[in-house]
């Protein structure tokens, strides 16, 4: 071999090199904004307004943040079509605005399957309110939805400042919004973020009594992470400031994008 072909040779590598190089940098810029996909459909109760009103901030979130983007999954048809196994790689996340009752996810073992590859679940309020005939789907969340009163101011608790979902909160907060009642109290098995210490004045039996309320909270699940937020029925609560920055956290600590303890869960509540 001569030394001219030496050189061609070196040239191409190099040429290729600084390609892949290129191709790397560019894929790398690709992926800094995460894929959320908004998940909506209703299959029992639907939330409207609410639902209209997490779409209008969620654009502005993901605006202003620049840190992800999202696409919205409204119908039965859409679900179909875009939490198939295959279409979710293209998400590194799933929010459920609301959602209720079986909304037919083609293959809801592989959807958890996917969550636990290191995926993002962002619950809102009704979300609780959704699969309550899948228990992997329950388990998954942290907690089904029971019932709930009246609408009612409530004081909540936050159990942990250092988590982006609340560290803008008073440590003692109070909100007017329809609180829920889950079916178990799974405080073992979750980092909770947010509870009452008594029951809320919401007109049920009980009101007003001692207990361990939980509203807010966060967990693993396999190397994915979930964080849920009862709070989001009342549009004026969901179109706050404070709301925002509550979900804001909530993704970015999902998403993983900032720095945040890994989730302990079976926290006592501070006293
Ligand atoms: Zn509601």
């Amino acid at each position: 071999m001569n030394g001219a072909w030496w050189m061609v040779a070196l040239c191409a590598m190099a040429i290729l090199l600084s390609v892949s190089v290129e191709a790397q940098r560019a894929g790398t810029a690709a992926r800094a904004k995460k894929r959320l996909l908004v998940v909506s459909h209703t299959a029992g109760f639907r939330h409207e307004g609410a639902i209209n009103s997490f779409d209008k901030i969620i654009a502005e979130l993901a605006e202003k943040s620049g840190q992800f983007t999202v696409e919205h999954c409204r119908t039965a048809e859409d679900v179909k079509r875009m939490m198939t196994p295959e279409a979710l790689k293209r998400y590194d996340g799933i929010i459920f605005s609301n959602t209720t009752g079986n909304i037919g996810i083609p293959d809801l073992k592989a959807f958890l399957e996917w969550v636990k590859t290191g995926k993002a679940v962002i619950g809102i309020h009704a979300a609780a309110d959704t699969y309550h005939d899948e228990p992997a789907f329950v388990e998954m969340l942290g907690g089904e939805f029971l019932t709930h009163g009246a609408q009612c101011e409530v004081e909540v608790i936050v159990e942990d400042p250092r988590h982006p979902a609340v560290a803008h909160l008073a440590p003692r907060f109070r909100v007017f919004d329809e609180i829920y009642h889950f079916k178990n109290n799974e405080r073992a098995r979750l980092h909770v973020l947010g509870s009452m210490d008594r029951h809320p004045p919401d007109g049920l039996p009980g009101a007003g009594q001692p207990g361990d309320y939980l509203l807010i909270w966060c967990k693993p699940y396999g190397r994915g992470r979930v964080f849920y937020t009862g709070l989001g029925h009342r549009e004026d609560v969901i179109e706050s400031e404070w709301y925002k920055q509550h979900i804001l956290g909530g993704i970015r600590w999902a998403l993983r994008i900032v720095r945040a303890p890994e989730p302990q869960v079976g926290r006592p509540r501070p006293q």
